[in-house]
C-alpha cells in the first residue's frame, strides 16, 4: 500500500514558536500531539505529503491543486517575518492526478508558491522534522490542495478518485487534512458564541472516533454552519481516500483554550 500516514490537524499559527510565545504553552496537548505526528510521519517514510487546505484558493465548483517546484512557508502575515522554510513540490504526482482526474472531477491547477497558513502550520511542524533527521533526502515533497463550494458529498467522492490515483503511484504517500473545528466555543471566541460550536465538535470526533463515516458526510447543514468550522471538508476529502482501506483512528488530542476547537488525530494503518 501506498498511503502510509494521514492525519487531521489543526492549523493555529500560535503554533509556531515565533508568534505563539508565551501562548503557545495554552496549546500544550496540541504541540505534544503534533510531535507524536512527526515522529509518526518519519517513522513512515513519507515521500509525498498531500495537503488538505480550506485557506488557499477556493472556487465554487472546482477543487485546487497547487504544482510549483517550490513552496514558501512564511507567516508574514501573522507579523512574524523571521520564520521561513522551503519545501519542494511534487510535480510528477500532481501531473499525474490531473490528467487521471481530468475527465471525472472538477479539478483545477494553480501554481502559487507562497503558502496559505493552512497549508503552512501544519507543514512547518511536521515536514521540518524530516529535515532535521540527517538525511536531507527524507525530506517529502507536497502538493496542496483546496476544497471548493460543493457539497460534502462531493468532496468524499473527489477523496475516493483520488485514493486511486494515490494507490497506483509507487511512493510513500502521506495525506493531512488541515482545519479547525468550530470558531464559536466561548463568549470570546473569533466568531461569537454559539452553542451548536461545541456539540458540533463533539459529535464530529464521536463519528471519526468510531469510523462513521457516512454520519459525518450527512451531518445537519444548519449545525455546521451554526458551528463557524473550517476542517469539514478537509476530513470529507481524507475519509473518501480512507475509504475501504483498514484503519484504526487516534484522537490524540483536542482542546479550544481561545474559542477554537483545535483536533488532531492520526489514521494507524497495519
Ligand atoms: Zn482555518
Amino acid at each position: 500500500m501506498s498511503i502510509v500516514f494521514a492525519a487531521i490537524t489543526p492549523h493555529p499559527p500560535i503554533l509556531i514558536p515565533a508568534i505563539g510565545k508565551e501562548n503557545l504553552s495554552k496549546l500544550k496537548n496540541t504541540s505534544e500531539a503534533y510531535q507524536e505526528l512527526e515522529e509518526s510521519l518519519y517513522v513512515r517514510e513519507a515521500e509525498t505529503i498531500i495537503i488538505i487546505s480550506p485557506h488557499g484558493l477556493i472556487s465554487s465548483g472546482s477543487f485546487t491543486m497547487n504544482l510549483s517546484p517550490e513552496f514558501i512557508l512564511s507567516f508574514e502575515d501573522f507579523g512574524d517575518l523571521v520564520t521561513k522554510m522551503k519545501l519542494v513540490g511534487d510535480i510528477g504526482l500532481a501531473y499525474k492526478i490531473r490528467e487521471s482526474l481530468e475527465t471525472k472531477a472538477p479539478l483545477q491547477l494553480i501554481s502559487e508558491p507562497n503558502l496559505d497558513h493552512g497549508s503552512g502550520v501544519p507543514l512547518f511542524l511536521l515536514a521540518q522534522g524530516l529535515k532535521n533527521a540527517n538525511f536531507q533526502r527524507r525530506q517529502a515533497k507536497i502538493i496542496p490542495l483546496y476544497y471548493c463550494g460543493l457539497d460534502l458529498e462531493a468532496h468524499f467522492q473527489f477523496g475516493q478518485l483520488l485514493k486511486k490515483e494515490l494507490l497506483a503511484s509507487k511512493n510513500r504517500i502521506g495525506v493531512i487534512a488541515s482545519g479547525d473545528l468550530s470558531h464559536r466555543l466561548t463568549k470570546d471566541a473569533p466568531a461569537g458564541y454559539s452553542r451548536q460550536g461545541a456539540k458540533f465538535d463533539k459529535k464530529l470526533i464521536e463519528y471519526l472516533k468510531n469510523k462513521k463515516t457516512s454520519e459525518i458526510i450527512k451531518m445537519n447543514e444548519k449545525l455546521i454552519s451554526d458551528a463557524g468550522e473550517c476542517g469539514l471538508k478537509s476530513i470529507a476529502i481524507l475519509l473518501g481516500i480512507l475509504d475501504g482501506i483498514k484503519y484504526e483512528p487516534r484522537i490524540l488530542s483536542y482542546e479550544g483554550p481561545f474559542g477554537v476547537g483545535y483536533l488532531t488525530a492520526e489514521f494507524i494503518f497495519d
